[in-house]
C-alpha cells in the first residue's frame, strides 16, 4: 500500500469530525505532496528548519494545507515559525504564549490559535504542562489559559498531548481520559478569550483508542509514510 492508499483508509476509518494532522517530520517533499494529493489538510512538523525548507520546495502547494506545529518551539525560533504555522500545538508556559503574543503583534497575523500541551505521563524527555503534585494540574493548565485569555494575538484552542511512549493500553487509556475530562472543565470554565474546540491526542498506534476517549485530532505519521529510517 502506498501513501495515498493509507491516508485515505485511516480517513475512511474514522469519523469525519476527526481532523488527521499527518505528522510529517524527516519525511521528503515528495512524500508531503503525495498525502496532500490524496487529501490531507493538516500537516504537522517538528522543526522549523524542516518545515521552512518544505514549504520553499511544495511552493504554492503549501498554501493548499494548514500547518501545525507539533515539536517543542524555541523562544528565538518564533519569528521564523510564525510564517510557517497556522496552528501552535505546544505551548507548556504562559511565557511562551506572551513571546508568541508578543511576536504577533509586530508580524503581519491578527490571532494565532494555540493549543496547550499537557504532560501527563510526567516523562523527563518530554515538553508539556506538568505537575507533580496530584490534583494541581488542573488550576495550573486553567490559570495558564485565563493568563493567555488576556494576550490580544493568540487563542487558546485546545488541548494536545502525547501520552507515555511505554505504556500499557491501559496506561494510555486513563492518560487519554484524563485529558478529556481537563479538556471539558476547561470547557465548562467558559474562560472569555478561549475556545476550546480541539483535543489533540492519539498517534499511529494509538489514534483509534484516543477517539475513544475524545479525541477529535490525531497526529498520525508512521500510519501513513512507513517507518521513520533514522
Ligand atoms: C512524530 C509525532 C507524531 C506521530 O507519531 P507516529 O507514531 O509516527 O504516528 C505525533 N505527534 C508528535 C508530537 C510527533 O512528534
Amino acid at each position: 500500500m502506498n501513501i495515498a492508499h493509507r491516508y485515505a483508509r485511516i480517513r475512511r476509518e474514522i469519523p469525519e469530525d476527526v481532523q488527521i494532522v499527518v505528522a510529517a517530520k524527516s519525511r521528503t517533499s515528495q512524500e508531503i505532496k503525495e498525502v496532500i494529493d490524496a487529501g490531507a489538510i493538516h500537516i504537522g512538523e517538528n522543526y522549523v528548519q524542516e518545515a521552512e525548507r518544505v514549504h520553499a520546495e511544495l511552493g504554492t502547494l503549501a498554501r493548499q494545507v494548514t500547518w501545525h506545529m507539533i515539536g517543542h518551539l524555541q523562544k528565538n525560533k518564533i519569528n521564523k515559525a510564525l510564517p510557517l504555522f497556522d496552528m501552535i500545538q505546544t505551548i507548556d508556559s504562559l511565557a511562551l504564549a506572551r513571546a508568541i503574543d508578543q511576536r504577533v503583534e509586530r508580524s503581519q497575523r491578527e490571532v494565532v490559535p494555540l493549543l496547550l500541551e499537557i504532560n501527563i505521563a510526567d516523562e523527563e524527555s518530554k515538553f508539556g504542562v506538568r505537575v507533580g503534585e496530584h490534583g494541581t494540574l488542573h488550576s495550573t493548565v486553567e490559570e495558564i489559559a485565563k493568563q493567555t485569555a488576556a494576550l490580544t494575538h493568540v487563542r487558546i484552542e485546545g488541548l494536545m498531548t502525547m501520552g507515555p511512549l511505554h505504556g500499557s493500553p491501559d496506561t494510555l487509556k486513563s492518560h487519554f481520559r484524563t485529558v478529556k475530562h481537563l479538556f471539558e472543565a476547561l470547557k465548562s470554565a467558559h474562560i472569555d478569550g478561549v475556545d476550546m474546540k480541539y483535543l489533540s491526542m492519539g498517534m499511529s498506534d494509538s489514534y483509534l483508542l484516543a477517539i475513544e476517549e475524545g479525541s477529535n485530532m490525531v497526529r498520525v505519521g508512521t500510519a501513513i509514510f512507513g517507518s521513520r529510517k533514522e
